[in-house]
């Protein structure tokens, strides 16, 4: 008798969603900003988003890994959706191969590749996979595909999505802290009659 896994179809196929691919890009731009990223924290990262392990990620890899990041940075940094397909058309000229369908032997479910085949480095699938799907949101939403935290001591990046209002952080505890700092700074030029009053 066949096992039939616990994880419905839904969940197989949402799994290779564009968006779940594009949100792994962030989740990925994020772990590899760091200056010295810890490969065993990328790798659990591509395990979290669906990837088969066991995975082994070596230094040089994920070196190979912060240079495609810091490419798909451009596509997050850009304010506008021509400014974001500008970016696009660009890496995808310089960095990428001609589309072709995989279910990498069945194990999932069919989806577009643009590198070169199913066993290329990791920078190249990170590089590759994340223009796809980048492409594919800016194509359906008209905007930006994604964008940068828009606090200051942040540098994370987020994928934006849906009709609501636009979002401007990467998460609530960077709205929070920003919202409480703006606050902060409020209270405090309300508050110069205080200082006024000379040093203690
Ligand atoms: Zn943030």
């Amino acid at each position: 008798m066949r096992y039939i896994p616990e994880v419905s179809d839904a969940d197989w196929s949402t799994r290779h969603s564009v968006l779940t691919t594009a949100r792994r890009t962030a989740a990925l731009l994020n772990v590899l900003a760091d200056d010295r990223p810890d490969p065993g924290h990328v790798a659990s990262v591509l395990l979290e988003y669906g990837e088969a392990g066991p995975i082994e990620l070596g230094p040089d890899e994920v070196d190979e890994m912060r240079v495609a990041a810091a490419l798909l940075r451009q596509v997050f940094a850009a304010a506008t959706a021509d400014e974001a397909a500008l970016v696009l058309n660009r890496l995808l000229r310089e960095h990428t191969g001609p589309l072709r369908l995989t279910s990498h032997g069945g194990t999932t479910p069919w989806h577009a590749h643009i590198d070169r085949d199913d066993d290329a480095p990791w920078a190249e699938w990170l590089l590759a996979s994340s223009c796809m799907a980048l492409a594919v949101l800016l194509w359906d939403l008209q905007r930006p595909p994604g964008r940068t935290c828009a606090s200051g001591s942040c540098r994370n990046v987020f994928v934006a999505q849906g009709s609501g209002p636009e979002r401007r952080y990467c998460s609530r505890r960077c709205a929070t802290r920003e919202r409480v700092a703006a606050h902060r700074g409020r209270h405090s030029a309300g508050g110069s009659g205080d200082a006024a009053q000379g040093p203690a």
